[in-house]
């Protein structure tokens, strides 16, 4: 593919940033680092160039340990990244922060010595929309009325 600018930021949307990728390639680290990072099982993560990404917002950065911080929003916390402190020009950006996940492609497992087996294939599990969940439906309606 040739390179496209895509944007993502944070929950509440005080940091946005725009990245230019030449890849939708991602991955899944399931390093106890990011898990507590991130309080899932695992983070997706896409790796691309540090200088290609463009913060219209700075992020607040975690040193989350002596060779590795990781920019998130101080405001409503969303964890959006993480990068070496030094020897690299790279970065991982959070694939669920973009404004459109759905474009990312998952193509490998990183930090498997502490990977949950039983999280991985999830696939056959009972599914429900939160569409069709009518106590959230009901809260949604509420919430909007005002009331
Ligand atoms: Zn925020
Ligand atoms: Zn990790």
């Amino acid at each position: 593919m040739t390179v496209e600018l895509v944007c993502g930021g944070c929950q509440c949307g005080r940091v946005r940033y725009s990245v230019r990728v030449d890849s939708f390639d991602a991955y899944l680290c399931h390093c106890r680092m990011c898990q507590r990072a991130t309080g899932g099982v695992s983070i997706a993560f896409t790796n691309v160039k540090q200088a290609d990404v463009s913060w219209s917002h700075e992020p607040d950065w975690f040193r989350s340990s002596p060779i590795a911080e990781r920019p998130f929003c101080a405001s409503c916390g969303t964890p959006l990244g993480f990068r070496y402190r030094e020897g690299s020009d790279k970065m991982d950006l959070t694939v669920g922060s973009f404004d459109d996940p759905a474009r990312f492609v998952p193509k490998s497992h990183f930090g498997t010595e502490s990977l949950h087996d039983a999280w991985l294939d999830t696939r056959d599990l009972p599914r429900q929309r939160s569409d069709e969940y009518p106590a959230l439906v009901e809260r949604w309606t509420k919430a909007k009325r005002g009331g």
